[in-house]
């Protein structure tokens, strides 16, 4: 059994749906296809979810409409025949009536998850519909009926399994599967989702769930790169990671991949392999538990940090002022990713700011608290990092023109994190670049 996720721009147009059919079809190997939303219809049903928010009905039926548009220009494109076009008419008539209706009743959170969950219901509907269209045989796997979170927002493994098991246990000449990323059920029952850019994950934990071989995600990138293509012009795809590298590279700003995905694949030990839909014999990027060379692999920047320093000449030295620092975290559940600290100052940094103004607040107590916005963690990523010799010293003298307002290293042997003001980010990645990665 493998698992093969597409992305967005995978699904996102008729021709790539075409392509995408292609690629499942190419082999015979027993496989779940977890789809994403079309590209840009997550964004259009959270700005519909905005809209009914502030109680713009208006504003929400337009935007409901615009995207109603875009449903009704795509379906004839992805199919030719009458019947499946019949068919294709009448998911896009329900999943676009069920929007309207919810614009008549008052709106809460639940409502919101339930409108946030439609794209990939819309996506894999036609898919599947495109596929009996081409008689192929397939079986239409709700992810609602298996994938679920518990109170803590967090996915129930082995729940999820066990149910998974016994639903595929219905089928067991089938070879191909189709069902929904992102979306899942809370413990309430609800509809709820894994966040956004989950879809990843929902592959990931049903790759650990049914055990596959391997977990495939389909982008329009040939993997992993060492530097950020949008910013820096020469840069590759990395052939091998491991799970520790990766989940590094992808918390740090990499993003091809959710970094939430990591851990199911890493604990049940299944490859992930990223792929591109455009050129499908490109190799990618493999992640396994394997460790291979040593030295600077990659490098990723993670914009929007802030970091916060909290300078106590009384209680640094006192046992116990650590954790009371990151007990305030812990309360306003805002995690932390990069810290240093000194004998009379500890400097850590966040990126979610909702509860920023509470947490300086009690952090007063504490000592003087500064804050400074607009940073960007570069991160450095690699295997032994810190035992191959000179990688520190040349890290930092690729960076001698810019000020470097943190510094993270030994934390693991895969990472060396640099905080940044974000307006020297660009050069700083291509100063890397150059300096590290020789070609
Ligand atoms: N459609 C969802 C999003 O755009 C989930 C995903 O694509 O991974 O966030
Ligand atoms: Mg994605």
């Amino acid at each position: 059994m493998k698992i093969m996720k597409f992305g967005g721009t995978s699904v996102g147009k008729p021709e790539r749906m075409h392509q995408v059919k292609d690629l499942i079809t190419r082999d015979s190997e027993k496989k779940i296809v977890v789809l994403s939303a079309l590209s840009g219809t997550t964004n259009a049903l959270v700005s519909i979810g905005e809209a009914l928010a502030e109680g713009k009905k208006d504003l929400a039926k337009e935007r409901i409409d615009t995207l109603h548009k875009h449903y009704l220009a795509f379906f004839p494109e992805l199919l030719k025949t009458e019947a499946a076009r019949k068919k294709g008419e009448k998911i896009i008539q329900e999943h676009f009536e069920f929007l309207n209706i919810l614009l008549k009743i008052s709106f809460n959170e639940a409502i919101n998850r339930d409108i946030l969950a439609q794209g990939e219901l819309l996506s894999t509907k036609l898919f599947y519909t495109l596929l009996q269209e081409l008689d192929i045989k397939a079986v239409f796997l709700p992810a609602l009926d298996f994938m679920s979170i518990d109170e803590n927002n967090e996915p129930e493994l082995k729940k999820i399994s066990e149910k998974l098991k016994s639903i595929l246990a219905n089928y067991p000449q089938d070879r191909i599967f189709v069902t929904q990323g992102y979306i899942c059920k809370n413990h309430r029952n609800e509809v709820d989702n894994l966040k956004r850019g989950g879809s990843d994950y929902s592959a990931s934990l049903i790759g650990a769930a049914v055990n596959s071989e391997v977990v495939e995600i389909w982008t329009d990138i040939d993997g992993m790169h060492n530097n950020d293509p949008r910013v820096v012009d020469k840069t590759r795809p990395i052939a091998q990671l491991s799970f520790d590298e990766a989940a590094e590279l992808a918390y740090f700003g990499a993003k091809i991949l959710h970094p939430a995905s990591i851990w199911p694949a890493q604990h049940a030990n299944i490859p992930v392999k990223l792929l591109n839909t455009m050129e499908p014999n490109a190799p990618g990027t493999t992640i396994t538990s394997k460790e291979q060379g040593t030295g600077v692999k990659a490098l990723a920047a993670k914009d929007g940090i802030t970091a916060i320093k909290i300078k106590s000449t009384r209680m640094l030295l006192a046992y116990g002022f650590l954790r009371k620092v990151f007990e305030v975290f812990e309360k306003y559940k805002t995690s932390i990713d990069m810290i240093t600290t000194s004998e009379v100052a500890v400097s850590v940094t966040i990126d979610d700011l909702t509860h920023m103004k509470q947490i300086v607040k009690e952090l007063e107590a504490f000592g003087t608290v500064e804050v400074d916005k607009n940073q960007t963690i570069i991160s450095v990523v690699g295997n032994m990092i810190a035992e191959s010799k000179g990688t520190l010293a040349n890290i930092m003298d690729c960076l001698r023109d810019y000020p470097i307002r943190m510094v993270s290293y030994g934390g693991s042997r895969h990472n060396v994190s640099l905080l940044v003001e974000a307006k020297y980010k660009n050069d700083a990645l291509r100063s890397l670049n150059e300096g590290l990665f020789s070609w």
